[in-house]
């Protein structure tokens, strides 16, 4: 529907490798035929569903195909148009960096490749602003969490404003998010803005602590916060009182299988509550779907009309990492465009 891809949009949960669209991994796949990848490998299409667990085996496929410095630059700038295309003026990817020996690939480099593509598509003139968050994967472990936030100290200096914050993200079922405090408190003291996976699974216990300690300028999926589905409401007391938003990707919990169906998705939840909600993509590539279709999807799912849908993304701005001067200029963008919106 165009109403849903003119609408100005802010995209604040996307991890790159999960973002790849059909036409740039089929690149990537004939570009490796000897790794024998299919499609069906990568992304999960219309109707189906996989479990979490599932979902991340798609990743480690992911990760064999985009294992260059020009592969990777090839993936930001593809995912970038992207986003630009379905009418995105304003979004933070998130990637986690990553070494690969076989290609003398190192996590700087990776990071600054990520870096370099997002430069040249603001060089190219897309009507797009991006941002970085350097992802921290718990199945790594602490230690390798503080040699990623140590790189992203440095790279937050170096990249000009672009590296803007830090994300805490992997498989939810390995690890303590105590464990990872430490190094999650040395990044928000350095200035890095810190969004965090959390309660993306039933309770684990971590997400008081989590939330007590930093807190997290603003939080992923949040699924299982809520004393219907298990948490608590001191959980969401919280998280409330702190005004933490929240960042909420429909179709990639309801292919996830960690929400049933999308009317029952916790959107409502927290939308009702008047708390800050950002409609996000989570992984457009695994989970074939874009941020207008989320958009379109949280609208005919809860009856928004247009105008609430405008705020929705109006609101979004304000959510983001985007430097003050930024915010506003985004805020006046929405202001010029709402006329060929409606
Ligand atoms: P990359 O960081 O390589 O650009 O993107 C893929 C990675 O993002 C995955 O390996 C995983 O660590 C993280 N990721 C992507 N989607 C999800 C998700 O839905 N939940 C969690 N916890 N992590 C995710």
């Amino acid at each position: 529907d165009s109403f849903y891809r003119q609408l100005p949009k802010v995209e604040l949960h996307a991890h790159l490798n999960g973002s790849i669209s059909v036409a740039t991994m089929e690149n990537l796949i004939s570009r490796k035929p000897h790794l024998n990848v299919q499609h069906s490998m990568t992304a999960i299409h219309k109707g189906q569903h996989r479990t979490l667990g599932q979902a991340f085996q798609a990743f480690k496929v992911i990760h064999q195909l985009v294992d260059t410095e020009e592969d990777i630059l090839m993936v930001a700038k593809a995912v970038i148009g992207e986003f630009a295309a379905d009418g995105v003026k304003y979004l933070e990817l998130r990637s986690t960096p990553r070494e690969e020996t076989k290609t003398g690939l190192t996590k700087r480099m990776y990071v600054e490749t990520v870096i370099e593509g997002i430069r040249q598509c603001k060089q190219e003139g897309l009507d797009i602003e991006v941002r970085f968050l350097v992802a921290v994967d718990r199945r790594n472990g602490p230690q390798v969490a503080m040699e990623t936030v140590k790189l992203a100290e440095d790279l937050m200096v170096s990249s000009d404003g672009v590296v803007v914050g830090l994300d805490l993200s992997g498989d939810p079922k390995v690890g303590h998010g105590k464990d990872f405090v430490p190094a999650l408190q040395k990044a928000k003291n350095c200035g890095l803005k810190l969004a965090l996976h959390l309660s993306e699974i039933p309770s684990q216990k971590e997400e008081s602590e989590l939330l007590l300690t930093l807190p997290p300028d603003r939080i992923g999926h949040g699924t299982f916060l809520h004393p219907e589905v298990g948490g608590s409401q001191s959980l969401v007391d919280k998280v409330r009182e702190k005004n933490i938003p929240l960042e909420l990707c429909l179709t990639s919990n309801v292919k996830g299988l960690s929400v049933p169906s999308y009317d029952k998705h916790h959107f409502l939840y927290w939308y009702q509550l008047g708390h800050p909600c950002v409609l996000c993509t989570d992984d457009k590539g695994v989970f074939s779907t874009e941020l207008s279709q989320e958009y379109q999807l949280a609208a005919s799912t809860f009856g928004l009309s247009q105008e609430a849908v405008w705020t929705l993304s109006q609101q979004a701005i304000s959510c983001s990492f985007a430097p003050g001067p930024l915010k506003e200029a985004l805020s006046q963008r929405w202001v010029s465009l709402r006329p060929q919106v409606f």
